[in-house]
């Protein structure tokens, strides 16, 4: 009897952990980005640069680093010599200033420190200020200071989307077929490919009747739309993680779907097809499905991944909002 009962309690306990423990870490997560959007936001109020530019450099530096902790706030990182000023490694703003560092003082204590997050701010937000404050002068702000195109079209698109949907905690996600529709599908990531000699499969065949509607899996900008020789119509997506969506063998294309456009994810961007493996318009050269590929960008270099487990993950999302 009192060994039963000393075990029931054990399971109570047990129980009460696992029920308080979800909740904490959803709300602790949610606290990174309030603390996060609260900084974005009083950095822009000392510079004039817009939060959602201010929060889409650090959500790309973010993408880049491996050792980011999930509850860090703030991700961009200075290169020392541009921080510090070249010969110098104080943190004192006089002496950055004499060494004509660039590091900032966003918090107030008379010192800019590169691993603090208001710091690290206010000097980028400060950077791009000197070449102004429109959209124009910030994407030459950005180019200078990376030297890299799709890094500067990576910021520019994510700081769209944050500024339309007017949040940076856009974590919903679909999956890229209506799922009342017949589809099916298996792992085929990295499979060998004849056409146009060797190539390895980047990516995961939906095969699906002609016509299922084909939707965007998350929130992005179309990147690329048209057609591709392998992909035939195709359409690209870059997200806000510093991922390329890329959907190929489309049919058509959804009615004012355009290069430049936010997309959300449910978002219909075409339908299947079997376009491709020839000129424009070839289709019919195998079974309609759809071709979906992943590619990060890590600031120097773009390679595909798996993306299978990620569609299985949406597919269940998908399914438990029906
Ligand atoms: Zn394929």
């Amino acid at each position: 009897m009192y060994t039963r009962s000393i075990h029931s309690l054990y399971i109570v306990l047990i129980l009460m952990f696992c029920l308080s423990n979800t909740p904490v870490e959803a709300q602790e997560q949610e606290t990174v980005y309030d603390k996060r959007l609260a900084l974005y936001k009083k950095t822009a109020a000392l510079t004039q640069i817009p939060w959602y530019y201010i929060a889409a450099v650090d959500q790309y530096e973010r993408q880049i680093y491996k050792d980011i902790e999930d509850d860090q706030v703030i991700s961009i990182r200075f290169p020392s010599d541009l921080w510090y000023g070249a010969g110098n490694n104080s943190m004192d703003i006089k002496k950055i200033e004499f060494f004509d560092g660039k590091g900032k003082d966003g918090n107030g204590d008379n010192k800019a420190d590169p691993s603090d997050g208001e710091d690290a701010l206010y000097t980028m937000a400060s950077f791009l200020q000197e070449y102004g404050h429109t959209e124009e002068d910030i994407k030459i702000g950005l180019w200078n200071y990376y030297k890299r195109d799709l890094t500067v079209q990576t910021i520019k698109n994510t700081a769209k989307v944050f500024k339309k949907f007017n949040d940076i905690y856009l974590t919903d996600r679909d999956f890229p077929l209506a799922i009342n529709h017949t589809y099916s599908y298996r792992n085929t990531w990295g499979d060998r490919r004849g056409f146009g000699g060797n190539r390895i499969h980047e990516g995961t065949d939906i095969f699906a009747d002609y016509g299922t509607p084909v939707k965007s899996t998350t929130y992005g900008v179309v990147e690329l739309k048209g057609w591709n020789l392998y992909g035939g119509w195709r359409i690209g997506i870059r997200d806000i993680y510093n991922i390329y969506h890329y959907y190929a063998h489309l049919a058509g294309y959804q009615d004012g779907v355009k290069v430049g456009q936010i997309v959300k994810p449910g978002d219909v961007l075409g339908k299947v097809g079997s376009t491709g493996y020839g000129p424009p318009g070839t289709s019919g050269k195998f079974p309609p499905h759809l071709h979906y590929g992943m590619y990060k960008d890590n600031g120097y270099s773009e390679w595909s991944f798996d993306p299978y487990p990620y569609l299985k993950k949406w597919e269940r999302m998908a399914k438990n909002k029906n």
